[in-house]
Formats: structure tokens, sequence, C-alpha cells
């Protein structure tokens, strides 16, 4: 715990409390989670329409000049365009300026509360406590820079103090590999944590060179969960995968428990709606910006959170599943929108191959298989209707075609190069 109380100490923040804060709440009765929602979501739109005339104006925009009288339902969703320029944050609460990735477009520029601070790590601990890893534990973390800066200096003193061991997403090859495993034996690491596909990458090259190496855990996040991952996990390092599912935009923090039955939802701060599949957040804690029934950029093939306790004994309230971002969507020539999600649903059950990317290029849809086990025939056999029956577009199925990596490191499940020639 040391090293976490310098962490909040140089940070000015208490990650230490919201941890145990946190932890102690893990199995509240479902109507005390009600009940405090419901509270601070009424402080929050209070605070806000007193302090934030940002907000006041964009609702107003919207028709909503009763502010005395009005319902939560009545809110119009936020988007990441209402929500930029700097008019809506709020300085005399603001800890912590953020920059959202922006790869595309003009990135978003916004506050957190001293509170949101202290809750992002606390979050991810809890999530790790799962497979009893604790706080400040030695991990090895497999990342693109959205969960890592690498140039920054102060960066690196939180790596060290963390016991952060970092790998690019940029650079796993073999020797990179090679190393990084030689490492985790010398250090006796016994955690990994990282994007879904670059975690995958690095259970491969266990696999390939038959080397086995017992973990405490593995956790990952950023991407769709490749079922792959699980198998290798068990496979080469008698662990399970918990998958991870964050936005800091919208302050949500979810996390699969053993049962990997949903993603258990980080009540105190975050106050998730479903509409038409999309994840509305509301970021409970946050005072400096207001993600309001906030629309973040991911789906899910669900239509409400699950309220009943999981098997696990948590309370917590589960979202079903994250089905990808909005942008994954592919049109086909009738004019359906197919959530790329269905590609991973439809072959869940088919442990042959340990990857699938679609890429969209020249107006067709290429459906490559990572598989060292059948080829293109057997593929297109025992698939090709099924995405046909789906989505009318032309479709070809492609087996062990380079897996596109995006510029931030991420390797998402569909990908269309048309989009920016
Ligand atoms: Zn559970």
């Amino acid at each position: 715990m040391l090293r976490v109380k310098v962490i909040d100490a140089c940070r000015k923040i208490d990650s230490n409390g919201m941890y145990q804060h946190y932890m102690a709440n893990e199995y509240v009765p479902t109507e005390k989670i009600v009940a405090y929602q419901e509270q601070r979501k009424n402080d929050l739109l209070k605070f806000h329409l007193a302090n934030n005339p940002g907000y006041v104006d964009f609702l107003r925009r919207n028709g909503i000049n009763d502010f005395e009288n009005i319902r939560w339902e009545q809110l119009p969703i936020i988007t990441k365009a209402d929500l930029k320029g700097k008019e809506m944050i709020v300085k005399s609460n603001a800890h912590h300026l953020h920059h959202t990735g922006g790869s595309t477009g003009k990135p978003l520029v916004y506050a957190l509360s001293r509170d949101c601070v202290s809750s992002l790590w606390a979050a991810i601990w809890r999530a790790f406590n799962v497979l009893d890893v604790k706080p400040c534990e030695a991990l090895v973390m497999v990342a693109g820079t959205s969960l890592f800066n690498k140039e920054s200096i102060s960066r690196k003193v939180y790596n060290w103090l963390n016991q952060f061991h970092v790998v690019s997403a940029f650079d796993l090859n073999d020797e990179m590999l090679k190393k990084t495993y030689e490492m985790m034996v010398r250090k006796n690491i016994r955690v990994v944590y990282g994007y879904t596909s670059s975690v995958l990458c690095l259970l491969k090259y266990f696999d390939v060179n038959n080397i086995r190496f017992k973990l405490k855990g593995i956790f990952t996040t950023s991407e769709m969960m490749i079922p792959a991952v699980r198998e290798l996990a068990r496979k080469c390092c008698e662990c399970d995968v918990i998958d991870i599912y964050g936005a800091n935009d919208g302050g949500i923090l979810a996390f699969e428990c053993k049962e990997h039955c949903g993603y258990h939802v980080s009540w105190e701060r975050s106050f998730v709606e479903i509409i038409n599949n999309r994840i509305i957040l509301t970021d409970l804690f946050n005072t400096s910006f207001p993600f309001i029934r906030y629309q973040v950029e991911d789906m899910t093939s669900a239509d409400s959170l699950i309220v009943e306790p999981c098997k696990c004994g948590r309370t917590m309230f589960r979202l079903p599943d994250v089905s990808g971002r909005i942008f994954d969507m592919i049109k086909d020539i009738d004019g359906n929108m197919v959530n790329s999600f269905f590609f991973i649903k439809s072959t869940s059950d088919d442990k042959s191959f340990t990857q699938i990317q679609v890429i969209e290029k020249n107006g067709v849809l290429n459906v490559n298989f990572i598989s060292n086990q059948h080829n293109e025939e057997y593929y297109s056999k025992k698939y090709y209707e099924i995405f046909k029956r789906r989505i009318n577009r032309d479709i070809k199925i492609v087996v062990n075609a380079p897996i596109y990596t995006k510029k931030n490191g991420k390797s998402p499940i569909y990908v269309n190069l048309d989009e920016h020639i």
C-alpha cells in the first residue's frame, strides 16, 4: 500500500481510500444501490444547473426551460459533438483535463473532478481483485498509448511505482515477445494486463514455443473479447482471463467476474442506461464536466442491465456485453445495418481459429480467419452462407492474411479501409 500512498500524494488524489470504499461495496443490497444512484443523479443535476452555464445553455437549446420540475428521462442525450469546446467545464472543480484519443476528427477535451481521478485505478484494482491481484502488484502491460504514455518522464516514475512493465502493442515481434517472457521469469511477474489482441499475441508466442508459465491472472481491455485468449490462457498459463470494459469519457469501469456472465459496473460512479442498444452513461462523481446521459460510442446487444445478483454473490449491476463501437456497424446493399459483433457471435463455438477480422476494401468484406488448422475452402463452406444470409454484400473469406492494427495499437474486429481513401 506504500506505493499507492506515494502515488496518491504525488497526484493529490485518494485512490487508496476509494479502493477501500469500492471493496466494501461489492455485496450491498440492491435497494441501497438504487437509492444511492437516485440521490446522486439528483444532486449532480442540481449542481450543474446551478454552476454550469454551458450545460444550462445546452438544455435550453434542446427546448428545456422549466428547470424546477425536470424529470431525468426528459434530459437530452448528450454526445461528444455537443461537448466539444471548453464552455462546459466547471473550472473550480476540474482536477485534471483529459483528451480523448481522437484518431478521427477533433479530440474531445474534458475535465475530471478529484473523485473521478481517484477512481480511475481504484476501479481497475477492484477488477484485479477478482483474481486476487493486489494494487501495485507487478504486472506486464501490453498496450498502445491510451493505457500508457511512453514519452513522459513522470509517467516512467509512475510506471515504476506501480510496477508496470510496459510492452508496446506496436512492437510485438518474436524477439520482443521472447524478451517479455524472459523478463517475466526473471522478475517473477505473474499478471498480464493489456489490449485483447496484444495479449493474444503473447499467448500465441507461448503456445507456439511450448512455453508453460503459470500466472495469477490475465486482464484484457479496450477491444472485443477474443475466445481464443481464454483457451490459450488456460493451456499455457493455467489461469483465467477477466475482461474489463472502461471508458474515461463517461466514467465507466465494468469487469467480469469468474462466472463470465456480464460486466459488473462500478455503480458508485457510473449510472448506466441502455437506449436502442446504445450505452448511455452518467458520471455521478463528475462535478467539473456534464457527462449526464452521455452517449459513449459503444454498443451492447442487450436491452437493459442485469440487476439480479450474480452467481458470484456480487450485487453490482451487470452490463450483459459490449458489442463494439457505434462505427462498427456494417451497411449492406439492402440498407440493413449489421453490428460487426455478429461475426464473433456466429463463430464463437469454433475453436479451430484464434482470431477473426473483417476488412472492408474496394466494397468487398474480407473475412480473415487466423488458423493453423483449416484453409479458405473449409471456412468458406462453413460460414459463407451464414454470413451472406445476414449481410447482403460481396463477401470473401481468407485465411491468415495480416491482422490490421490501427494507429492507436488496437486491432478492431471491423475495419473499413474504403472510408479513408
Ligand atoms: Zn459476478
